[in-house]
């Protein structure tokens, strides 16, 4: 989508730290990040929100959080543990209208989330 920063990141088109890439997700870091280890998993199909999640694509839902779990054991946070976040709409705190999954590691999370 044309305006959409986080499908200009995919296509490359604006500089991002990319640490995974596949047919269907790619990985960067945050460019603002809330924890030591802060990696955004974005699926390469243009899906606004959560609300447009399908059929035809959840798949790529699972597959986020498979590739989360890969990259929790490369970043070394997966036997402290981690948080996976996806945010969605105004009051879930999005921002950013392409679905992504916000994985969070290296501190201590507190609960709830502000
Ligand atoms: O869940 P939400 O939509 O608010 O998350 C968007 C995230 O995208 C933010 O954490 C923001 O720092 C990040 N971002 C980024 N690079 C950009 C624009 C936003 O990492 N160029």
């Amino acid at each position: 989508m044309a305006d959409c920063i986080f499908c200009k990141i995919i296509n490359k088109e604006i500089p991002s730290n990319i640490v995974y890439e596949d047919d269907l997700v790619v990985a960067f870091r945050d460019i603002n990040p809330q924890a030591p280890v802060h990696i955004l998993i974005v699926p390469k199909e243009h899906i606004p929100t959560l609300l447009d999640l399908n059929e035809d694509n959840k798949h790529l839902v699972s597959h986020a959080y498979m590739v989360a779990k890969e990259l929790a054991k490369k970043e070394g946070i997966d036997e402290k543990g981690y948080r996976i976040i996806s945010n969605c709409g105004n009051d879930g705190g999005q921002t950013v209208y392409h679905i992504h999954f916000h994985l969070l590691g290296g501190r201590f999370m507190t609960w709830p989330p502000g």
